[in-house]
């Protein structure tokens, strides 16, 4: 038995020997394409973290997608207003399966201080959240430690999760239908 990367492998003479679920796992844990849901000073925060200082090109993630077909890390930063909720769901659900959910600083993950009758005090009202990043605004590397914990969940994620009764469950308490038939 062998280790790459956390992956348990089987060494032969002349092979090596793992599961799918566990390949699959790691290729798409190091091609996560996000979709930066960016409105106020979170988003400024983000940007330095794509930025050369921080460099989210490390983890082959400099490739931002400003359409949800193409995108499987919804990265939502700032504020978010009750009116604005309705658009971020329907961003959510136009993602394709399997997809998750960065939500970044306090007010994304709780309304921050703005305690009041316009903004959405939480997104996870609204749409599931895979991880929350606290702060006002995060520094770049606390975005960066909640990226790592995504690339932990998508590494380790079973490959029947998005089928599972359990997950159609979570979606439709959000009253979403799953992508996955
Ligand atoms: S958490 Fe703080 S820094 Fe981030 S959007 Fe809200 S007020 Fe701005």
């Amino acid at each position: 038995m062998g280790k790459i990367e956390n992956l348990q492998v089987i060494n032969g003479e002349g092979y090596q020997l793992t599961t799918l679920e566990k390949v699959l796992g790691i290729a798409r844990s190091n091609s996560v394409w996000p979709l930066p849901f960016a409105t106020s000073c979170c988003g400024i925060e983000f940007m330095a973290t794509m930025g050369s200082n921080y460099d989210l090109a490390r983890f082959g993630m400099e490739r931002m997608s400003f359409s949800p077909r193409q995108a499987d890390l919804l990265i939502v930063a700032g504020t978010i207003s009750k009116k604005l909720g309705p658009v971020l769901k329907k961003v959510y659900e136009q993602m394709a399966e399997p997809k998750w959910v960065l939500s970044v600083g306090a007010c994304a993950s709780s309304g921050g201080i703005f305690d009041t009758y316009s903004v959405l005090q939480g997104i996870d009202r609204v749409i599931p959240v895979d991880v929350y990043v606290p702060g006002c605004p995060p520094r770049p590397e606390q975005i960066i430690d909640g990226v790592m914990r995504i690339h932990d969940l998508v590494k380790n994620e079973p490959l029947r999760r998005r089928y599972s009764d359990e997950y159609r469950h979570l979606l439709s308490g959000y009253n979403i239908e799953s992508n996955e038939k």
